[in-house]
């Protein structure tokens, strides 16, 4: 056994119904079918592999990537499309304690950053990913999360440089965003797009620049060392002097052996509405294209996209199983009905879930992976990882070839630790999960 998780969260069973699967119209990359070489070898193609297989071709690097699935075939191509701050879970003022003000305030920039870098992408390699939104809005909640809201723009402000914008219930209410929320923070950093238009764009624009990609191409072991490393694929080994492994939640525990242990695969899940005609919007008061989340600590997100359709997601579940999924799907649905009563009747005929990724130590990683030479990994964007798995992706290029014109902040080159409970270490989500629904009350 060497995955964490019931074997139906690796196979189509919880993307069956994704809505982005139907805005796209690519062909399938095909499998490895032979032995090969090359500079570098990447397992996984989602922001992460296809980043640094992108900055790395660019640099004229002989780049083989590999995917067991399809390249965006994981949170990649199913997420919710928030290109938005974040990939940390720990407070600022907590990092700051853990790993000085300097290196804290670097790692803050580095979330700007990466949003800098999606937007350059996206023009530099003409991806058309149905773009919209200016910035993100969080939404209280309950009255009291208001207040924590006054004391976020503040840290938002000093930590990101920015003015964000405080709103009463009225203003939410006269820019059209209705709802039972006791007022909200727009942070004008950020915007929303289609995650699998970026992902297969990304992947176009790396092959372009002399990549190979292959998909259906599962590695189930590496062997060798520094300068020869030898990825094992069912139809033909990758020979490489150097290797990025990019599998976030949904690695293995033995490739590399160093990885096992050091990754939490967690649940987010989403379902999209049929069209809202203008009409149907404004009972409900949400006509916004503003991409928004919840001041709840197993949060709700959600975006009214360009074509009418409402996006809505939202984190948490503990089994892995069908079963499991399927009671997820009528979770949401009451979370939704909940929330947004006037769309009640609305059909959500989209439905899917994914994996989204922690470390122990609560901050991405992109770096060397300890004593093996010319190994690298990029992982845990703690549910953030459309623009940091891209800015992480293009940082492990940066390491492969030896530069660093971007920044590396501490918090991210750090290696994490290892959880406690081995491969059963999701029995740990079930505490956390309740002390944060009691705290969401
Ligand atoms: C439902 C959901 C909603 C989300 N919403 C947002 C959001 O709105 N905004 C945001 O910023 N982030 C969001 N995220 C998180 C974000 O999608 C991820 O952080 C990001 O996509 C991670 O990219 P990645 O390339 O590291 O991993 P992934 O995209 O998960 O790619 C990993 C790839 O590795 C491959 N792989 C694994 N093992 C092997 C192997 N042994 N051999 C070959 N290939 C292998 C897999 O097939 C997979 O394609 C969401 C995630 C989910 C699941």
């Amino acid at each position: 056994m060497t995955r964490v998780c019931d074997s139906f969260a690796y196979g189509d069973g919880p993307v069956g119904a994704c809505f982005w699967n139907e805005t796209v119209d690519a062909a399938p990359y095909a499998a490895l079918a032979e032995d090969v070489s090359a500079d570098v070898a990447i397992v996984g193609g989602g922001y992460t592999g296809l980043s640094a297989a992108l900055h790395l071709a660019k640099a004229d690097r002989d780049v083989v990537l590999l995917d067991e699935q399809q390249p965006g075939w994981g949170a990649s191509g199913r997420n919710g499309g928030f290109c938005c701050l974040g990939g940390s879970h720990m407070e600022p003022a907590m990092l700051a304690r853990r790993i000085g003000q300097a290196e804290a305030e670097a790692y803050f920039r580095a979330e700007r950053d990466a949003i800098l870098l999606v937007e350059q992408l996206l023009s530099s390699h003409a991806i058309n990913a149905d773009r919209h939104s200016n910035g993100e809005t969080v939404l209280a909640h309950r009255k009291r999360d208001f207040h924590t809201l006054e004391k976020k723009a503040q840290e938002v402000s000093d930590l990101y440089g920015v003015s964000p914008d405080l709103l009463s219930k009225n203003d939410l209410r006269n820019q059209g965003m209705g709802g039972a929320f006791h007022g909200g923070l727009t942070i004008p950093v950020g915007f929303a797009l289609n995650p699998k238009k970026y992902a297969l764009g990304l992947a176009r624009a790396a092959q372009e620049a002399g990549a190979h990609i292959h998909g259906r191409t599962p590695v189930s072991a590496i062997s060798g060392q520094t300068g020869q490393y030898r990825l094992q694929t069912p139809r033909g080994a990758v020979k490489a002097r150097q290797v990025i492994i990019a599998t976030n939640g949904y690695g293995r525990e033995t490739v590399p052996e160093w990885i096992g242990g050091r990754f939490m695969p967690a649940q987010s899940s989403v379902i999209v509405t049929r069209p809202l005609s203008f009409e149907e919007q404004q009972a409900q008061g949400w006509t916004s294209g503003q991409m928004a989340y919840d001041t709840r600590s197993l949060l709700h997100y959600f975006r009214l996209m360009p074509d009418g359709r409402f996006l809505f997601g939202m984190r948490g579940g503990l089994r892995t199983t069908r079963a499991a999924d399927q009671d997820m799907r009528r979770l949401i649905r009451l979370d939704f009905n909940r929330m947004f009563p006037a769309w009640r009747g609305i059909d959500t005929p989209y439905y899917w879930s994914g994996f989204v990724c922690f470390a122990r130590d609560l901050t991405p990683f992109a770096g060397p992976v300890p004593g093996q030479d010319g190994m690298f990994a990029g992982f845990a964007y703690h549910g953030n990882g459309v623009a940091m798995a891209s800015y992480c992706g293009a940082l492990l290029a940066e390491q492969a070839l030896g530069r660093r014109d971007l920044r590396h902040p501490k918090a991210i080159t750090t290696p994490p630790g290892r959880f406690p409970g081995g491969r059963f270490r999701r029995l740990a989500l079930w505490p956390a999960y309740l002390a944060y629904a009691m705290r969401d009350l």
